[in-house]
């Protein structure tokens, strides 16, 4: 075994493996695997092998299709079989709610070039003719689906990586993996140290124990799943080609030809948490005893819609353990604060995902950056926050859920209340319907009267139009109040700030007492955060940006850092909230004794609120004259009591997040992670209006920017009118233009304010012409949309500047 290396893999399961084939495919070569047993020996070995397109994450299922479509390359570049088996598959909807999430599946594979299509029961029925139509509305088919064999995959990719000059060590436990001072790894095993400049925890099934060397908590859990392999079928083997794959989600249950058999496995309501306290290292190629008690249920649903089952015997049950993250997605990347050290954890379809993971991973070690948005994969989308008693309830909901239908607007209740505010018995007592935003609550509406105290979860219109439009009208009537809890929030000192603020942020860096709002780009352009820089004093900063990344943001700040700068993350030590509307300026004037009349639009100030001192920012997310006011948590209760009660001789209400949505569409405002995330540059999305063209400082990404501003940008952000029926534009739902799918919508919904649905999409830009008229696909409705070009609130900017 050689004894330095430039990446050490640690785990040789599907995952590892495709990690080390991707290294060596975008050049490094001096890259080691090192596996304690033989490869495959965690839940590799013993997975059903499916794989398939379908996932709620637009950037997940994109590199799903990435991971299908690399197994052909990987058997003509090794000449080894994968075993595969293209049979395309069906997912039914025996209901309403289920058929509309295909149709928003189906809508989104358009513009992302997946050939899936609605099928009715008829065709199911000739398509998969083992199924019992009975009750089914249609279905999904995607003719990618299929199976491999899982074995013969791994070893595939991990000989296409010796082949490029990777070394494979199996039989060989890594024990120790310990950080030396300038960054570089020493990885000890049972067979000597490796030197490693980079370590990529790969572990699976021991992901936690092996994070745990480095002192690292990873938020996975395994849990127990199943599958039955049945004895021989005539109907399966009579037929002259393979069964296609059926995914039943009122079954949870997914079923595929095995043989002359079926295999049929089950996401069961009674799951199992395994090895809660850790994975044993004695574990390895055994299974757990059958359990088939606890998909009892399952099963007996499944007979009726696959009768043949009942009459097939059981030949094996195979039943083992697999790790979820809490949201079922996997956790990959840099892990904060540990340098050199990459996870490739959590991965719940190593199958349908590795490749996808490998590719990812890999440009991120070699290139710096990955070619498309990873935030929904990447290990900082969890916090410092979370812990092993949130993580095992959550993996639990979510393995759970994992068939059942997946609502834009849902919030999952396993795990909460978990992180809460001062203001939480406050709001919950004024009505507050909770919702949950990287472990935090956070107020989606307030229910009044008989209201019911949560939001029906739907793709259509759900039962918090009334409260949402209540609080729109109080906050464009008079004035709202709402916290300022969930934004992320920094604060950047030193005498170096300034200088380093203008390296890291495109836009100008605003002098003392002003605020500025700024994208933050990454090397190659891309968005990697729109930030509000506020300038306390000249070696004093506040940024506020999105509170779900900051894990993302700091990860950036702290690789970046240099001498003469101090950045903190006080999301959480800062609170507060903000006030908008009309009324807004004579209610803080009301509350202080400083004149707040001198206050301008995008004005910094210190200011006694009441007993508080607060920082006060002039500048609002709802497009109305507004204050964000932020205080230390302790005072936020005597805050509150300050503002309610100065508010309340003008008509102040609070109001909730789904309010917070709807009147920042009034003035076309984007959003982190949807209008402005890594897969959009400045240019595409018009923050680059906010770049500071004119400063003399190579920031980061400005190369980028500038080809971008010499060539164009080929696609633009643009609002649109929608005429609706009862469902508005959430995301990714295709744009239309003369018959085409030419772009796709970032979010959308109800402006109650202006009454009209508004979406926002890309488009290309030639086609942006005054006028457009195009086609939103909604739900399987064409709806006909009007692209606007002045805001509908305040188009001057009168009541925001005013
Ligand atoms: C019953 C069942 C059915 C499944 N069906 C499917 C399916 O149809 N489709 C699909 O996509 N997925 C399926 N899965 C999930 C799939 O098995 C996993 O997603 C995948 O195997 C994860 O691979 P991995 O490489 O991350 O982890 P693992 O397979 O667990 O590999 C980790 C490797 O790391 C090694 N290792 C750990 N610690 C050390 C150490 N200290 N030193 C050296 N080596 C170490 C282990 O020995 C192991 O070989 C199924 C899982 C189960 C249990």
């Amino acid at each position: 075994m050689q004894t330095t290396t430039r990446v050490a893999v640690i785990g040789g399961g599907v995952v590892g493996a495709s990690v080390l084939y991707h290294l060596t495919r975008l050049g490094w070569t001096d890259v080691l695997l090192i596996e304690r047993s033989e490869l495959t020996s965690g839940s590799t070995w013993h997975a059903a092998g499916g794989f398939h397109t379908l996932n709620g994450d637009t950037n997940m299922a994109a590199l799903q299709g990435y991971t299908i479509r690399l197994y052909k390359e990987l058997e003509e570049i090794t000449g080894m079989s994968c075993g595969l088996h293209h049979v395309g598959g069906v997912t039914l909807a025996d209901d309403r709610d289920r058929f509309d999430m295909l149709l928003a599946e189906r809508a989104k594979h358009r513009y992302m070039g997946l050939d899936t299509h609605i099928v009715g029961p008829e065709e199911i029925a000739r398509i998969a003719p083992i199924t019992n139509t009975d009750g089914i509305i249609g279905g999904l088919y995607d003719p990618l689906d299929g199976h491999l064999d899982p074995s013969g995959t791994t070893h595939a990719y991990a000989r296409a990586a010796r082949m490029a000059g990777a070394e494979v060590v199996t039989h060989c436990m890594v024990r120790e993996t310990n950080q030396r001072a300038d960054g570089t790894w020493d990885v000890v095993t049972d067979r000597g140290t490796v030197h490693a400049e980079h370590v990529v925890n790969a572990a699976g099934l021991w992901a936690r124990e092996v994070g745990e060397m480095a002192g690292i908590y990873f938020p996975l859990h395994p849990m127990e799943h199943q599958y039955i392999v049945t004895d021989e079928v005539p109907e399966i083997y009579e037929r002259d080609r393979e069964h296609p794959h059926v995914m039943d989600p009122a079954g949870e249950s997914y079923l595929r030809q095995e043989g002359r058999g079926l295999c049929i496995g089950f996401y069961e309501q009674r799951a199992k948490p395994w090895a809660v306290d850790g994975t044993p290292w004695d574990f390895g190629h055994e299974l757990l005893p059958d359990d088939l008690d606890k998909i009892e249920d399952s099963i007996a649903f499944a007979y009726r819609r696959f009768p043949v089952l009942e009459r097939a015997g059981v030949k094996s049950v195979i039943h083992g353990p697999f790790t979820f993250a809490p949201d079922g997605n996997p956790l990959v990347g840099p892990v904060p604060g540990v340098r050199n050290y990459w996870a490739a954890v959590g991965v719940m379809a190593g199958f349908s995902q590795g490749g996808g993971v490998g590719l990812m991973l890999a440009q991120w070690m070699v290139e710096g950056e990955c070619e498309r948005d990873t935030f929904a994969m990447d290990v900082a989308r969890y916090g410092d926050w979370i812990t092993p008693g949130y993580t095992r309830p959550k993996v639990v909901e979510n393995y759970r859920k994992r068939f059942s239908v997946a609502y834009p607007n849902e919030e999952l209740p396993a795990a909460r209340p978990f992180r809460q505010t001062p203001m939480y018995d406050v709001f919950d007592a004024m009505g507050a319907v909770w919702g949950h935003q990287y472990g935090l609550e956070v107020v989606n509406y307030f229910a009044t009267g008989d209201e019911p105290r949560v939001e029906t979860p739907s793709f259509r219109r759900s039962n918090a139009w009334d409260a949402t439009r209540r609080e729109v009208q109080a906050v464009r009537g008079a004035v709202g109040i709402n916290e300022t809890h969930n934004f992320g929030k920094y604060r950047v000192t030193g005498p170096k700030a300034r200088a380093w603020l203008d390296r890291i942020m495109a836009g100008r860096i605003p002098p003392p007492g002003r605020l500025a709002l700024t994208p933050m780009l990454s090397p190659a352009g891309r968005l990697w955060g729109d930030f509000t820089v506020s300038c306390v004093e000249e070696e004093h900063f506040h940024l506020t940006a999105s509170y779900g990344a900051q894990a993302f943001h700091m990860r950036w700040f702290l690789d970046n850092l240099e001498d003469g700068v101090r950045v903190e993350n006080v999301s959480d030590r800062l609170t507060g909230f903000q006030i908008a509307g009309p009324r807004a300026r004579a209610v803080l004037q009301a509350a202080t004794r400083a004149d707040v009349s001198e206050m301008r639009f995008l004005d910094v100030r210190r200011l006694t609120i009441g007993m508080v001192d607060c920082l006060v920012q002039r500048v609002s997310y709802t497009g109305d004259l507004g204050y964000e006011i932020f205080c230390d948590p302790m005072a936020q209760r005597a805050l509150w009591s300050t503002l309610w009660a100065a508010g309340q001789p003008h008509g102040m209400r609070p109001f909730g997040m789904r309010a917070m949505m709807s009147l920042r569409l009034d003035r076309f405002f984007g959003a982190w992670g949807r209008e402005f995330s890594p897969d959009y540059t400045a240019g595409e999305t018009g923050l680059d209006r906010f770049i500071s063209w004119k400063k003399n400082v190579d920031f980061v990404g400005r190369a980028a920017a500038e080809r971008e501003r010499a060539e164009g940008a080929a696609r633009t952000l643009r609002p649109f009118a929608v005429d609706t029926l009862d469902a508005d534009v959430h995301a990714y739902e295709p744009i239309w233009i003369g018959g085409e799918v030419t772009g796709f919508c970032t979010s959308g919904g109800y402006s109650h304010h202006a009454e009209t649905a508004v979406a926002l999409g890309l488009i290309p830009t030639e086609a942006a012409a005054p006028g457009l008229e195009v086609e939103i696909e909604i739900l399987g409705e064409m709806r006909p949309a009007r692209m606007l070009e002045t805001p509908l609130f305040d188009p001057e900017g009168a009541r925001l500047r005013g």
